[in-house]
């Protein structure tokens, strides 16, 4: 920590790495930022945080940030130094001239789960209002849309069941794909506290994540399944419970639609969904699943929490559903201790998804076909919007490379450096004729953009982000802008110069609109987070005060809804030339692709990603501790120094992907999620050999 002097004032505000959401007073001294401390009265922390939350905020004075808007005719071309009029002006008569050649759906927008609620609403509508169209995506796309899906079906709403204090009423604990040690630390720890006090746990992950087994923590069950196979070991789980008698019959018949339950059961009763006939695919030990299934029916309130291991796969969607069949076959929803939970990787993947950024839902996860719905902002907004859902991401690549979408604004999102099949994304932005990045650094995706507009951080505006319990704290400035504009500005400027009207003077104002379309926020306006802190939605009429715990009395689509979820293997196979599988997760002080944390001055955030073996695979292939080695997919190759380690399975390899000199997205597959186009990161078939090096 580089500490200047005492502090003369500090302002309350909220962490912008995970979906934690941890409060923090950041201590000032004249316009000096002196240090991040934990807010001891935060909902989500209660005075804790991690490293990086604590630390890492340096690259918001880092040299390589970009405080002037800059643009250039080709991408071939050094970029020009502008003013901002100019830049604008620019940007919005090449975006005004695609659509007048190539038709109105040619041009979209992505927005990121690291910008506020206001930003997102605004960048969903700059598509809608402005642009004319349905054009609009998250980065969420690449990891918790699948959430949006599963739990969309069944439960009637995206979002986690539970706060996080439910916790502290938890009996038995499934974690699965999810390593809340690295990825959610402060969740965490409360959650390790919890385990310390007795509560059982089952973890599900092919690796033996830290939660197994450490320090007065003992997993009661690890399933370390393959990767892929998330489907086969969740219906068995199911089967058990169903065909051993096990399910809460009185919620299920009072809670859910008992004529999709009796199908539900008759289709996982089936002997070809038992932990024995799916030992083979799974890998994992019968009577150990056995025994998961009948702790977590049986052990009193049962809590799942998932991550991206859970999504992140051609069948992610299904796992989600498979995940809220248990709770509800188990009676485990309504009040504390219980629940669905997802562990949000990025600060405000909830609140992105809540504001309308998928190109099917308006605010509030409300279809574009619902004519009711899109009547209540085509009379705010003075304009028709298409009942025809937009593109995602992975189409907007797509219709780019075939000649049909010409125009992207990004904003807080390096697609070229997250996205699946590296190779394929560049094809899409260089056949485009308008990307513009809006960033604090000139990133990969900027390689082909024609317009970089500066960002701001997170200390430099006001807003709101809502973290993995549907908690909307408030982010508020605590420096002036160094780009000159907070993002919600800049959006607003490029929206009125490609002709709108839009005079939003603050955040709050973009909230009351919020709160005016979207019930869930209806009564959520900046006073009411002053006064009470913060507030979890729904926040409406009936629940004034916001909503701990969802689907208490019903669920939101009424009654809970079982789904059948058939396993389908992955495209994606292992075979002689690529015998291993590949999966990827996080390191507790990286954040992503390492945009922010790299630029952090301490030696901790500039270790390097590494490639986790087997000590048989390892031995096998001649490879010691340390060496560098050659992975390489079918989308190709990359090199890594190779750490030895029984926390891998045989025939698995895991790396993380913080770092640009990885380019762990050049190896992966282009295969995603059946339902949401979610990206199959965590299975690629690979063979790791020795290499000398990059
Ligand atoms: Fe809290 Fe997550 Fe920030 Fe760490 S990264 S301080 S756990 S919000």
């Amino acid at each position: 920590v580089i500490e200047i002097g005492q502090p003369d004032r500090s302002v309350v505000t909220t962490c912008a790495y995970c979906g934690v959401g941890c409060s923090f007073k950041a201590e000032m001294r004249g316009d000096e930022l002196v240090r991040m401390v934990p807010y001891k009265d935060g909902k989500a922390n209660r005075g804790h945080s991690c490293v990086k939350g604590r630390f890492a905020y340096g690259y918001a004075s880092h040299r390589d940030r970009i405080l002037n808007p800059m643009i250039r005719d080709t991408i071939d071309e050094p970029w020009r130094e502008v003013s901002w009029q100019e830049a604008l002006t620019f940007a919005a008569d090449r975006m005004r001239g695609i659509q007048k050649t190539y038709g109105k759906d040619s041009i979209g927008v992505i927005t990121s789960s690291r910008c506020t609620n206001e930003e997102t609403y605004l960048v969903q509508k700059l598509a809608r209002g402005i642009f004319g169209n349905n054009n609009t995506d998250t980065c969420a796309r690449v990891c918790h849309s699948p959430t949006g899906y599963g739990l969309g079906q069944t439960f009637g709403t995206s979002a986690g069941t539970q706060d996080f204090d439910s916790v502290e009423d938890t009996d038995v604990v499934i974690v699965i794909g999810a390593n809340p040690t690295d990825g959610h630390p402060v969740f965490a720890s409360r959650l390790k506290k919890r385990l310390r006090q007795g509560a059982q746990l089952i973890v599900i992950d092919p690796r033996r994540i830290d939660l197994v087994r450490s320090p007065h923590i003992q997993a009661a069950h690890h399933l370390p399944l393959r990767p892929g196979t998330n489907v086969a070991v969740v219906t068995a789980l199911a089967h058990v419970i169903v065909t051993e008698g096990l399910f809460d019959e009185a919620f299920v018949r009072e809670r859910c639609d008992w004529d999709e339950f009796q199908d539900y059961a008759e289709f996982v009763s089936d002997p070809i969904h038992s932990p024995e006939a799916v030992e083979l695919l799974t890998g994992v030990d019968p009577e150990e699943l056995r025994a998961a299934a009948r702790l977590y029916a049986t052990g009193g309130n049962g809590a799942i929490y998932y991550g991206l291991g859970v999504t992140e796969h051609s069948q992610g969607s299904t796992t989600v559903i498979g995940i809220a069949n248990l709770a509800m076959l188990t009676g485990n929803i309504g009040r504390r201790g219980v629940g669905v939970n997802p562990l949000r990787g990025q600060n405000n993947v909830q609140g992105s998804c809540d504001m309308g950024s998928f190109p099917h839902e308006l605010p509030g996860y409300r279809h574009v076909k619902n004519a009711d719905v899109r009547q209540i902002f085509e009379e705010l907004w003075g304009v028709e919007i298409s009942e025809e859902p937009g593109l995602r991401i992975p189409n907007m690549l797509d219709a780019a490379v075939d000649g049909t979408f010409k125009g992207l604004y990004c904003q807080g999102e390096d697609i070229l450096q997250s996205d699946p099949d590296t190779r394929h994304v560049s094809a899409g932005l260089a056949a485009m004729e308008c990307v513009i990045v809006h960033d604090l650094f000139l990133n990969e995706t900027a390689n082909y953009a024609h317009v970089f507009l500066p960002g701001s951080t997170f200390l430099e505006k006001d807003g709101t982000f809502t973290n993995a319990e549907r908690r909307i704290n408030r982010v508020r400035k605590v420096m002036a802008p160094r780009n000159g504009y907070a993002d919600w500005e800049i959006t607003q400027m490029l929206a009125n110069a490609m002709g709108g009207n839009w005079s939003y003077g603050h955040p709050s104002e973009i909230m009351a609109e919020i709160a005016m379309t979207t019930p869930s926020f209806a009564n959520v306006t900046y006073e009411l987070l002053e006064e009470k802190g913060s507030v979890q939605w729904p926040c409406n009429d009936k629940t004034p005060d916001g909503s701990p715990i969802m689907h208490v009395d019903g669920f939101v689509r009424g009654k809970g809804r079982f789904i059948r979820t058939d396993y389908v293997a992955t495209d994606e196979k292992t075979g002689p030339r690529f015998p291993l599988l590949l999966t990827t997760g996080r390191i507790l002080s990286q954040y992503n692709v390492g945009a922010q944390t790299r630029r952090t001055a301490n030696v901790v955030w500039h270790d390097e990603d590494v490639l986790e073996i087997h000590p048989h695979d390892a031995e096998n292939r001649g490879i010691k501790e340390g060496d560098w080695v050659k992975i390489a997919s079918r989308s190709g190759e990359t090199s890594l120094r190779a750490r030895i380690t029984d926390r891998v399975s045989p025939g698995v390899v895991y790396t993380t992907f913080h770092h640009p000199t990885t380019q762990a997205n050049v190896i992966t597959t282009d295969f995603s999620d059946w339902a949401t186009n979610c990206p199959e990161y965590k299975v690629t078939a690979v063979q790791v050999s020795p290499s000398n090096g990059p």
